[in-house]
């Protein structure tokens, strides 16, 4: 049995955001991953990076650079990924107008565009700077029991862990959530999307772009490395592709833009049906739940890697002050539910505004979404950059800071768990 004060359940982003903020806080933190190491790494240690290059999420917008700033990273992430202060919407013709982000934020005044794999590379590798801080790779947690005293974890190659706390960042299905008996309420959206990395011919630099045409939305984003993230509204009806399904992006993005993409450029692509999901609670006695595990939202409008980034800092900041006394567990555990449930539902119901608005087919409701979209950016277009750079997200907290009432408790009792 190997003993921790927490273990972290998923090193994806937001299970490495809270070993960070646990790792800054001094708390010995032992995260469990179920993807195999890279070549050249060993199964438990500090690895230089991690899992797949899966590309998903590539928008960090300015409250996550606070956080990422609250554990020393900030600048390293802002130098290697590309800047967009810039957003354009356009219907099938014209400019609608345009979104300017360099007022949402004195220091991050951009969304920066960098592709999950490397912001999980890059959490992964600062991991090796905290010293009180592991992670073991290809260790699946199967099953987790509670006592009085702390968790115990049992893995599917026979290891067990042992915790006063575990911090459940294991995605969008978790497992540890269901065995744990939590339920979770799920919508699933009509819309079905495919998704491309490419490398980038076009002339659209660093700006995001959004098309919405009578026949369905494309996205564009830039990518660090000359490449650009091309998203595409499938046709209404179709069904959700598989991997071996030939989609044919390039000639929906030139009929829906007249931007012409070479096929042969893709280097990542996938498919998503997007949806939302919640669970009833996110703690469980000593078992939070962070990021995806907790709640998902469409991937449209970028939001779901952010919001799990707040998650794990609350979780862990959370967790810290559990460990050295300072927070009841009602308080702690209450606080977490609403300030986390309060801001995903949030980004949630703006997600799907944004691809309600976006997905809007058929020449009729395209003219009249113009002319609101248009209005909308010429009359409120700073409103709108806060809105969707995340700035004006409820409950948002700086850092490693708490409201006071959660901390003049004095003194905490572990039995209240
Ligand atoms: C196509 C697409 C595009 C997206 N674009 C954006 C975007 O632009 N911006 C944005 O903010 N979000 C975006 N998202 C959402 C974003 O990818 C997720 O919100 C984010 O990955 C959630 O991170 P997570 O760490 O909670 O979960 P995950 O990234 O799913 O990580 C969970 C980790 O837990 C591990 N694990 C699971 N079960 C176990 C177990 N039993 N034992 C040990 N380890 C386990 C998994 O291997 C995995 O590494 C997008 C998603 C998709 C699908």
């Amino acid at each position: 049995m190997t003993d921790a004060a927490v273990v972290v359940v998923g090193a994806g982003p937001v299970g490495l955001m809270a070993a960070h903020v646990l790792g800054r806080n001094g708390v010995e933190t032992i995260i469990l991953e179920r993807r195999k190491p890279r070549p050249g790494q060993t199964a438990c240690a500090h690895p230089a990076s991690s899992g797949d290059l899966r590309s998903r999420a590539i928008g960090i917008m300015p409250p996550s650079l606070e956080l990422l700033d609250g554990i020393g990273l900030a600048q390293e992430f802002v130098a290697a990924g590309v800047h967009a202060a810039t957003g354009v919407v356009h219907d099938e013709k014209d400019e609608l107008g345009r979104l300017d982000f360099r007022g949402v934020h004195r220091h991050f005044p951009f969304v920066l565009a960098i592709p999950q794999w490397r912001t999980e590379s890059m959490l992964a590798a600062a991991i090796a700077e905290r010293p009180k801080v592991e992670i073991c790779y290809d260790v699946t947690v199967d099953a987790v029991v509670q006592d009085t005293e702390g968790v115990t974890l049992s893995c599917r190659d026979g290891s067990r862990y042992r915790a006063r706390y575990a911090i459940v960042c294991d995605g969008a299905r978790s497992t540890l959530a269901a065995a744990a008996g939590l339920s979770r309420g799920r919508t699933t959206y009509q819309a079905r999307f495919f998704i491309a990395d490419h490398r980038d011919l076009t002339d659209l630099a660093d700006e995001a772009h959004l098309w919405f045409t009578p026949s369905g939305a494309v996205e564009s984003f830039p990518l660090p490395g000359s490449l650009r993230r091309w998203i595409v509204q499938l046709p209404s009806g179709s069904a959700l592709p598989g991997a071996d399904d030939h989609i044919d992006l390039e000639g929906i993005v030139e009929s829906r833009t007249r931007y012409s993409l070479d096929p042969a450029g893709r280097t990542w692509q996938s498919a998503f049906a997007p949806e939302r999901s919640e669970l009833g609670r996110f703690h469980q006695g000593r078992l939070l739940f962070a990021g995806d595990a907790a709640h998902t939202m469409s991937p449209i409008g970028g939001q779901g890697m952010n919001t799990g980034f707040a998650d794990a800092e609350l979780a862990a900041t959370l967790v810290a002050g559990r460990l050295d006394g300072r927070l009841t567990a009602p308080d702690a555990w209450g606080y977490y539910q609403r300030a986390r449930r309060q801001a995903g539902r949030s980004a949630a119901r703006r997600a799907w505004a944004g691809m309600r608005v976006g997905t809007i087919t058929g020449r009729a409701g395209s003219w009249v979404r113009g002319r609101l979209v248009s209005a909308a950016l010429r009359l409120a277009a700073p409103l709108l950059a806060r809105h969707f750079a995340m700035m004006s997200i409820p409950m948002r907290h700086a850092s490693g800071r708490l409201p006071r009432r959660l901390t003049h408790h004095g003194d905490s009792h572990e039995a209240s768990e």
